[in-house]
């Protein structure tokens, strides 16, 4: 996602430390990245909203190859978020500690491994963890 016009409600929310995704007034779908129309009812009225990253895992690998910088070995997943996205994300849990179905939390982290990303340096990474259960309200 580039930052920009379209973009910059998302990384408002990120320097306040929170999340945001982008919902449709017509049909209130959820979705990202940011777009100007719904990607499924195609209306052009859309919003911002800011959320939690609390969500479920969809599916999740180990690359045990991973590109130059980032340590290997890694594991990423897709996270169904409750607001109604899925986002492909690290995970900082190890392989054999995952389920499908396990509750995470997504938040921006720093870059992993040492690759200079240059002129994106500033971007967020996200990675999903597991939820500090000691902080959930029961
Ligand atoms: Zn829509």
């Amino acid at each position: 996602m580039r930052e920009g016009a379209l973009a910059a409600p998302f990384f408002e929310a990120l320097a306040d430390g929170e999340f945001a995704v982008q919902r449709c007034s017509a049909c209130s779908e959820a979705f990202l990245p940011p777009s100007p129309v719904c990607p499924v009812c195609h209306a052009d009225d859309v919003g911002w909203e800011r959320t939690d990253a609390t969500g479920t895992l969809h599916a999740f690998t180990e690359l045990t190859r991973t590109p130059p910088g980032f340590d290997a070995p890694a594991v990423v997943g897709t996270v169904d978020l409750d607001v109604g996205v899925r986002l492909l994300v690290r995970v900082s849990a190890a392989y054999d500690d995952l389920t499908i179905g396990e509750r995470l939390v997504v938040e921006p982290s720093p870059a992993p491994g040492t690759l200079d990303r240059g002129r994106w340096s500033d971007y967020p990474f996200f990675s999903a963890t597991l939820p500090d259960e000691s902080a959930s309200p029961r």
